[in-house]
């Protein structure tokens, strides 16, 4: 029986996850979820599944979740704040965490699921972005494992033997990533001057939380994916390559020396490569439909435009610099995503404010914690400063 920890239980992944958990019932038992803010939403979780621990992020709002789980007859422990999603992550009750909170916020109990020696199933991007090194030795001195759940890093997992061998020795020449291409793919820098947040995020093949859709119309979902992919598998910038491919049927491919090239397919339904993380190396009934080729007819592939879509050249770039640029990259975005979709910043400026992140803050060595949660304190202060003056209401 596989003890689970789903931190990030309220959200789309979240929800994912529960779904392919409740059909298992004889392999997966939820032993502790989280959540930010969202009482109510965590209350009914805890209600369904059952588990020793509740954790809310916020504080505030611990007495009314304990309320809630007394009136529903729920008797767990419950938590609350930084220390408490430290210990859902990392506490004896769990061999397994889903680590699905969303931006930094997520890179501390990640960090700590690690250095237990958990099953870590990462779909938290944001934290091996922030802290790629960091992870990995955390990994290594936990001697647990790590199973991505972004769909293209789940896909390269089953299309490279062991799942994260020498690339070198493997024989592997270049892995490809899928990119659904956004809901503005064609589009040109004048079309996307005045797009809302809520055109951002109605993305044509997923349905997802609001950061990573506004990260999936700006390309720098990609360009995360491409440092992550580079953690994951240890592959240089120049053997990560993007291609945007607008079924989202294809979720990634590797490319070998000898000419051949292995991808995996399937609908875009993230519940495919949660099921392969929770029972890898077995595999499990999903609910997600099968793959209908002959409905599908055609798969098209195209070069991602870099001019237009700035924020996948600026993820490149940042990786190429190494250390603390990766880190600088992911504060700068969620603070310019967080303004555009507060209505404070437009689209285009994302990239912008990002660039000029980048311009403003030299790479270090990414050594330790403290260093890269300084780089990221700085890269926000830097950030809003830059967000106050592209932003709405200043420009003119
Ligand atoms: P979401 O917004 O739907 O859910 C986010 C979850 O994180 C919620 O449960 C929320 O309560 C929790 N959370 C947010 N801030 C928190 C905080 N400060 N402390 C504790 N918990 C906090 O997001 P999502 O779409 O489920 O994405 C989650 C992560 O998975 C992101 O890193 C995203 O990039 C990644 N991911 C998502 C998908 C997808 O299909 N949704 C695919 C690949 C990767
Ligand atoms: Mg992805």
């Amino acid at each position: 029986m596989r003890k689970i920890a789903v931190l990030g239980a309220t959200g789309s992944i979240g929800a994912s996850t529960l779904d392919v958990v409740a059909r298992h019932p004889d392999r997966f038992r939820v032993t502790a979820l989280a959540a930010h803010r969202s009482v109510s939403a965590l209350a009914e979780l805890c209600t369904k599944f059952r588990p020793e621990l509740a954790v809310i992020a916020d504080p505030a709002r611990e007495a009314e979740l304990r309320a809630r789980l007394a009136a529903a007859g729920v008797a767990c422990r419950v938590a609350a704040g930084a220390d408490a999603l430290v210990e859902a992550a990392s506490g004896t009750h769990c061999d397994t965490v889903v680590a699905a909170i969303v931006g930094a916020a997520g890179l501390e109990s990640t960090l700590a699921a690690a250095r237990a020696g958990k099953r870590l199933l990462l779909a938290n991007k944001e934290a091996i972005v922030m802290a790629g090194p960091l992870l990995l030795a955390a990994l290594a001195e936990g001697g647990g494992e790590l199973l991505p759940l972004d769909s293209e890093h789940n896909a390269v997992f089953q299309c490279l033997p062991g799942g994260r061998p020498d690339l070198g020795r493997a024989g592997v020449r270049r892995l490809l990533l899928t990119a659904s291409g956004g809901p503005f793919r064609g589009l040109t820098v004048a079309d996307l001057a005045d797009v809302t947040p809520e055109r951002a995020c109605a993305h044509p093949n997923w349905r997802m939380g609001r950061k990573i859709s506004v990260d999936s119309a700006t390309l720098m979902n990609k360009g995360l994916e491409v440092i992550e992919a580079h953690y994951l598998f240890d592959a240089p910038a120049e053997r990560i390559d993007v291609v945007v491919h607008r079924q989202s049927i294809v979720h990634s491919l590797v490319e070998y020396v000898d000419g051949s090239v292995l991808a995996q397919l399937g609908n875009p339904d993230m519940r495919t490569a949660i099921a392969y993380g929770l029972a890898w190396p077995e595999r499990v009934e999903t609910g997600v439909a099968p793959l209908d080729l002959l409905a599908l007819a055609r798969l098209d592939f195209e070069a991602p435009d870099l001019a237009t879509f700035r924020c996948l050249a600026l993820a490149y770039q940042a990786l190429r610099a190494g250390g603390t640029a990766t880190t600088t990259l992911n504060a700068a975005n969620e603070e310019a995503v967080a303004a555009f979709l507060d209505h404070r910043l437009p689209f285009l400026a994302i990239a912008q404010t990002i660039e000029r992140c980048l311009e403003a803050l030299p790479s270090a060595p990414a050594s330790d914690l403290a260093t890269l949660l300084d780089a990221d304190l700085t890269a926000r202060r830097q950030a809003q400063r830059i967000i106050r003056e592209l932003g709405i209401g200043n420009r003119e």
